[in-house]
């Protein structure tokens, strides 16, 4: 385990409190690619927030703990560090590269002098050379000419600005790099080479990542995990590999249902019908029961909670496909044969 956090909760102050996350809970291991799921609004980009710790008023942390365990293994108490301890933490073991990241590149000043910064800040021995050195290694490794180091933000193209993004998340060599939706503002073909290239450089450097996007179908792709959030909490938290075709959640499924088959076989494009519910009246019972297809009397009543499914296999670690829904759940599921809609 690389991060660990537990029972996360984050709320937006106001007249009534928004409750964006409400209890997460995850452990990201190093080398995987952890995905995180969900439609907009569910909570992902705070959670990201709150576990980068770079959440602004009104957001704030109510809950949980987050603790971090380095290469040398020492393990970091995140919440606990202060504004200098989180500035040597931030870049060094733990980057960030957003969705709008490449719009935040400093119009006015070379490429190459923004990774300077960056060395300056963190490797303050580093001579020059060395810097130049590391940057022009730096831009070829995303797949930018390293001539580039002498050129303007404005000079490159949107996928070749975010790949600049990348390599100045990958800079100082972090053990963990949050992604949230990095490739979401580009074409499909750029979007596709930087994700292959981000693929190469995990496999060359190590790093864990936590992917962030509403896509489910890219993230079947590139993650090993995959965490389904629906109203600030996880639903679904399962092997990448396997959730395409054996989602247990209700919202996994119709998830799954809302875009093509990755095979090609082209699904009928169903999207879910409803909309999440208002974190700032929170409905007893399930959130999605508003939505599920599959909902019974207790839905509306009992919040369910995140379960090991039965399904589990021998030789397989307990906790590897949790669901949080009364159909997973022994004591309040309806019996074989008994109807499993309202009336
Ligand atoms: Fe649907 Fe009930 Fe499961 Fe919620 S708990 S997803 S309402 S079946
Ligand atoms: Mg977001």
């Amino acid at each position: 385990m690389v991060l660990r956090a537990r029972d996360i909760r984050v709320e937006y102050d106001g007249e009534r409190p928004t409750r964006a996350v409400r209890g997460v809970s995850f452990e990201l291991r190093r080398g995987e690619v952890l995905g995180i799921a969900g439609e907009s609004g569910c909570g992902k980009s705070t959670l990201a927030y709150a576990v980068t710790r770079m959440l602004k008023p009104p957001a704030r942390m109510t809950g949980g703990s987050l603790t971090f365990r380095t290469r040398e293994g020492e393990e970091i108490d995140l919440l606990s560090l202060d504004e200098e301890g989180l500035r040597s933490f931030r870049w060094t073991r733990l980057s960030m590269v957003f969705q709008s990241a490449m719009n935040a590149l400093n119009p006015v000043t070379t490429i190459g002098r923004q990774f300077g910064d960056i060395f300056r800040a963190h490797r303050p021995e580093m001579e020059k050379e060395e810097r130049v050195r590391r940057t022009r290694d730096l831009l070829e490794m995303v797949g930018i000419d390293a001539e580039r180091i002498n050129g303007y933000p404005h000079e490159l193209s949107g996928g070749m600005r975010q790949r600049v993004v990348i390599a100045m998340a990958l800079a100082l060599e972090p053990e963990v790099v949050i992604m949230d939706e990095p490739t979401t503002a580009l074409d499909v073909v750029v979007q596709r080479e930087i994700l292959d290239e981000v693929e190469r450089l995990r496999e060359e450097l190590g790093f864990s990542v936590i992917f962030i996007t509403h896509d489910l179908g890219l993230l079947l792709e590139i993650s090993d995990r995959l965490a389904v959030m629906y109203a600030g909490e996880i639903i679904e938290y399962a092997p990448a590999e396997e959730l395409a075709t054996q989602a247990a959640h209700p919202y996994t499924q119709g998830l799954l249902r809302s875009f093509p088959d990755l095979t090609g076989v082209r699904r009928e494009l169903r999207g879910i019908p409803g909309s999440p519910p208002d974190l700032r009246t929170e409905p007893p019972g399930c959130a999605f029961a508003d939505r599920c297809e599959q909902a019974f009397d207790v839905c509306r009543s009992i919040a369910p909670r995140l379960l090991e499914l039965d399904r589990r296999e021998p030789g397989r670690p307990a906790g590897r496909w949790t669901a949080a829904c009364h159909l997973n759940d022994p004591d309040h599921r309806p019996a074989a044969g008994a109807p499993t809609t309202e009336g």
